[in-house]
């Protein structure tokens, strides 16, 4: 890292709680006064660019290759059926006499290189994904990462991507997280100095928000809790926010027009909608604990 450096990572336990919106909207606001970096880790569904109108024409690709599959020497192979036979993920099959791998369902777990008796097999690196870097309109740089159509590995590719995203000179990176609690997401959360988990009132979304908290607690993250679309059910959003006690931070509205402004892709804080108000105070509340403060380099209250 060129200098020290915060990083605020969104996350949730179900997927289209509002992260993508909250992070672009977070990063939009805090680069009015800090040296922001986005961080797009939802490396199996980019779409922080789409939230922040940044689509088209990626300044960067840079190529990942983070996962291995077998290559077969025809020549030195014999035939016999072994790697077809040992293979648990079914990627191999004989075809005229041959082995044929299928890359799709291929885990890269290499029992077919170590069972072959004629060593026709050698594991090799392939290109799984890639991490693409703009700059944006916003006066922030965007890395985001994009794992290939069937391809394994999605948490490496997140570390590579966070590796990118280091090399930017910056004070705070704002980091939008995979939904879920798998490898993406451990690999989003790991360095972490503060989440801000977002869920939605329903009992899948609290559920989840339950499972991403054991991975978020597991390292010790200090966080907090923004509800979205709280009047769906007002209910079980009173009901999360006595639960959260001191961790609640704020609440979004449901709003249909929302979905009208991201399919035109008008960022959230380009609207006059009612969630861009409720945003802005949810982020003055974050400032208040996450205060980067320029001047001396210090990182205070996080907890
Ligand atoms: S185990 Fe080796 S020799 Fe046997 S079929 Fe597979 S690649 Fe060919
Ligand atoms: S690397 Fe593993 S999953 Fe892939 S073909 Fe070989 S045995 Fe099957």
């Amino acid at each position: 890292m060129k200098n020290q450096k915060l990083k605020l990572v969104v996350g949730s336990g179900k997927g289209g709680v509002g992260k993508s919106m909250l992070t672009s909207a977070l990063a939009m606001l805090f680069a009015e006064k800090n040296k922001v970096v986005a961080v797009d880790c939802d490396v199996d569904a980019p779409n922080l660019a789409i939230w922040l109108n940044e689509i088209k024409l990626w300044d960067k690709k840079i190529p990942v290759a983070t996962s291995v599959k077998p290559e077969i020497d025809l020549n030195k192979c014999d035939g016999c059926g072994l790697c077809v036979e040992k293979c648990r993920f079914e990627a191999l099959k004989m075809e005229d006499g041959k082995p044929k791998l299928n890359p799709f369902l291929c885990e890269g777990c290499g029992a077919c290189e170590v069972i072959c008796p004629k060593r026709a097999i050698k594991l090799k690196p392939v290109q799984n994904g890639e991490i693409r870097i703009k700059k944006t309109k916003y006066n922030f740089p965007l890395v985001s990462g994009n794992l290939f159509p069937g391809e394994t590995g999605s948490g490496k590719v997140v570390s590579e991507l966070k590796k990118e995203a280091d090399k930017f000179e910056s004070d705070l990176q704002i980091i939008d997280s995979a939904p879920g609690t798998g490898c993406p997401v451990i690999a989003s959360l790991q360095d972490a100095n503060f989440a801000i988990l977002i869920t939605e009132p329903t009992p899948s979304g609290f559920s989840d928000l339950l499972r991403v908290l054991e991975v978020v607690n597991h390292f010790r993250i200090p966080w907090k809790l923004v509800i979205n679309k709280w009047d769906i059910n007002p209910k079980l959003t009173d009901e999360i926010v006595k639960w959260a006690g001191k961790k609640f931070l704020g609440k979004i509205s449901y709003d249909k027009k929302i979905f009208k402004a991201v399919s035109n892709l008008t960022p959230i804080l380009e609207t006059n909608l009612r969630a861009k108000k409720e945003i802005i105070s949810i982020f003055v509340r974050i400032r208040k604990f996450v205060d980067y403060d320029q001047t001396s380099k210090t990182k205070k209250d996080l907890v």
